[in-house]
């Protein structure tokens, strides 16, 4: 698989960055390349760095997504996370200020999220920020992908919702399903 899933609520798309997929394990933040390809798929809703990113903004975000992985896995159980865990969150959510930015695009003013300070900061406390919105709102709802060996998670638009990608596995199940039915 040469991307993760993307396209959830910005949390999940980190989560999903390392997972089981149908095809084993994958971590695509293994690498500074890796972070780089992922923030390049976020690049409507994340900053884009103007430097080259170093090894040790690589740590952090990894770091960062065993927080956000720690806090999402337990919280949408029901299951109350480590307290060392909510903090880290927090205190990465603090790292930046927020700030809104103001345009206008087919007549309505368009609100944007953003963080100053430095790039790294910004990103972090981005990606703290949308974990804590994702907790404060339809945490409950976040649901396992039932693709056999996949644990990639998503927040399901409709009910039905069964798949992470209907062509990966999705197609994949269905598959299976006709050979078991037409097996001789
Ligand atoms: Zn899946």
């Amino acid at each position: 698989m040469d991307l993760p899933l993307t396209g959830e609520p910005l949390a999940l798309d980190l989560i999903n960055t390392l997972g089981g997929s149908p095809d084993g394990p994958v971590d695509h933040l293994a690498t500074v390349e890796g972070l780089l390809k992922w923030l390049r798929t976020q690049s409507h809703r994340l900053p884009q760095p103007d430097t080259p990113l170093t090894e040790a903004d690589l740590a952090a975000v990894v770091d960062l997504r065993e927080v956000v992985t720690a806090v999402v896995d337990r919280a949408r159980r029901g299951v109350e996370p480590p307290g060392h865990a909510l903090l880290a969150l927090s205190e990465a959510d603090r790292l930046a200020s927020p700030y809104r930015t103001l345009g206008w695009e087919e007549g309505r003013v368009v609100v944007g999220a953003e963080r100053g300070g430095d790039y790294r900061s910004a990103l972090l406390s981005l990606l703290a920020g949308a974990t804590i919105d994702l907790l404060a709102g339809p945490i409950g709802t976040v649901r396992d992908c039932e693709g056999p060996g996949c644990c990639m998670l998503f927040l399901p638009a409709h009910p039905r919702r069964r798949w992470c990608s209907p062509e990966l596995c999705g197609n994949r199940v269905r598959v299976a399903r006709y050979y078991r039915r037409h097996k001789p």
